[in-house]
């Protein structure tokens, strides 16, 4: 069908592909989410809002989705931490899990269908370590932990291209972060040391009591919850190597299937030209947002502005320039809501508005274009309701369209729309009003009027019935 091809670029093959999910129904999605140790940063946000919006384009094609992003709550830095302030690992995590999903849930980060722990995985993670080590592609060495043998697994390299890089097959490496320049032999299972113990953070094993390594984790979650060929993996464009080598290594090592159809990473944010870190000290976070009363929707518009394959910078500027954005849509979204009808005209735009910015979507998530095509929209729709037309079938039109656009991009400020309970609860509030003016009961009618103004809302009655709006 014409207009439906969807196209990613895959990190595997470095092409643009067309993509359908391998059922035909269902996109099956695994994400690397955020370790839990310190509130993630507005450069890791970028990774999840560039998987946010996936996840809506996909809604928008008319897929079905089954997203599953981990938490890693037991690595090297969690540890660290815990033994430092003397507290269980589960102590360190919990509090900042929640802080995880109250700055996703601030930038409109749709649920993911499921967030698995590391820690509640276990099992799943010694049977793929069980198998690698029966395939011989593992081996238990003298410190007690257990490697993946990089030299025994012939496609080792081949997301991240390693040809250029050197390979020191049985040179080993404990930690998960290791060199970029030289692959080594990498731990699936970490023999435990005291400070492991002290922290929550050591489970038996065939192999004595010990911990996974940090790859290990995405392999046994994906694989328990979306099968053993997923259809797309994503994550930064710092996890190719040597996380996702890895992980492909181990469930391709354990299933000889292949691991994902489609491997997806996003570009990084940068602050004055130097990525977003937290050992660069140079993070901001959601909170960061929130006390410069940045709303989320500017936020976003910032980051769907640049394509997720390139760089992006973050400067006060840009930021600014986003808000004024937002407030450009904002106000339009008011407009639109308010009007009664438009020009017939305004059909035929909303149509050209709806196909560019759909065709931009499908075409490797070309968010940039899509905000193109939404502001010219926003233009020329704005003239066409200057213009006091008659046709309701063209403003519902427009509507549509406009709420379409926005099921992806997410752009209208809260300020635009009270809050959906606020609205509920007038709207509840009015009608009981008008049964009351019905029944001629002014008293109460008055009463529930004063209610509804206590709460920062002002009524206005009209021929065309009551009207209300935040007093802000
Ligand atoms: P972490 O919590 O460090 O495991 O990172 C979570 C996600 O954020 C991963 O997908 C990283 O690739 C991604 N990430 C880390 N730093 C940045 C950055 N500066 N810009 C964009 N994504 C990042
Ligand atoms: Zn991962």
């Amino acid at each position: 069908m014409a207009g439906t091809d969807f196209r990613l670029y895959n990190t595997l093959t470095r092409k643009l592909e067309s993509f359908s999910p391998a059922d035909g129904e269902t996109v099956r999605i695994y994400a690397c989410g955020p370790t839990v140790y310190r509130p993630a940063h507005l450069g890791n946000f970028r990774t999840f809002l560039f998987e946010d919006l996936l996840r809506r384009v996909i809604a928008l094609r008319g897929w079905k989705i089954f997203q599953v992003m981990n938490l890693t709550d037991v690595d090297d830095k969690i540890i660290k931490s815990a033994s430092e302030r003397g507290i269980s690992i589960g102590e360190v995590t919990a509090p900042i899990t929640k802080i995880f999903h109250d700055d996703r849930r601030f930038l409109r980060i749709q649920d993911a269908e499921l967030y698995p722990k590391a820690t509640d995985h276990i099992p799943e993670m010694i049977a793929i370590v069980k198998r690698l080590v029966e395939r011989k592609l593992a081996y238990l060495a003298d410190d007690g932990s257990v490697y993946f043998a990089i030299d025994k697994f012939k496609d080792y390299g081949k997301l991240s291209r390693l040809d250029t890089r050197e390979v020191r097959a049985g040179a080993r490496v404990l930690q998960d972060d290791y060199s970029k320049e030289n692959a080594q032999d990498f731990a699936l299972w970490k023999s435990a040391k005291p400070e492991d113990e002290a922290t929550g953070a050591a489970w038996g094993s065939p192999w004595g009591r010990g911990r996974p390594g940090w790859h290990l984790e995405c392999s046994a979650m994906a694989m328990r919850y979306l099968g053993e060929t997923l259809d797309i993996h994503c994550g930064g464009i710092d996890l190719i190597f040597p996380h996702h080598e890895d992980e492909i290594a181990q469930s391709e090592g354990a299933t000889g299937k292949p691991f994902s159809r489609f491997w997806c990473h996003g570009e990084f944010l940068l602050t004055e030209g130097s990525k977003m870190a937290k050992r660069l000290g140079n993070v901001a976070t959601v909170q960061d947002l929130r006390d410069q009363n940045i709303p989320a929707a500017a936020f976003r518009h910032f980051v769907f502005s640049t394509h997720y394959r390139k760089q992006l910078n973050m400067s006060g500027e840009a930021l600014e320039a986003s808000m004024e954005g937002v407030r450009r849509i904002a106000d339009f979204a008011e407009r639109l809501a308010e009007a009664k009808a438009a020009t017939p005209e305004l059909e035929k735009i909303a149509a050209e508005a709806d196909a560019e910015v759909t065709a931009a979507l499908f075409d490797d998530l070309n968010a940039p274009i899509a905000l193109g095509a939404l502001f010219t929209f926003v233009r020329k729709a704005n003239a066409e309701l200057d213009r006091n037309g008659v046709d309701k079938r063209a403003l519902a039109k427009a509507r549509a369209v406009f709420a379409r656009i926005n099921s992806v991009l997410d752009v209208v400020p809260e300020a635009a729309g009270p809050d959906p309970e606020l609205a509920q609860w007038v709207d509840e509030r009015l009608a009981a009003r008008k049964t009351a003016r019905a029944e001629r009961d002014f008293a109460k009618a008055d009463a529930i009027r004063a209610e509804i103004e206590a709460r920062g809302v002002a009524i206005e009655d009209t021929p065309h019935g009551t009207k209300w709006k935040t007093a802000r």
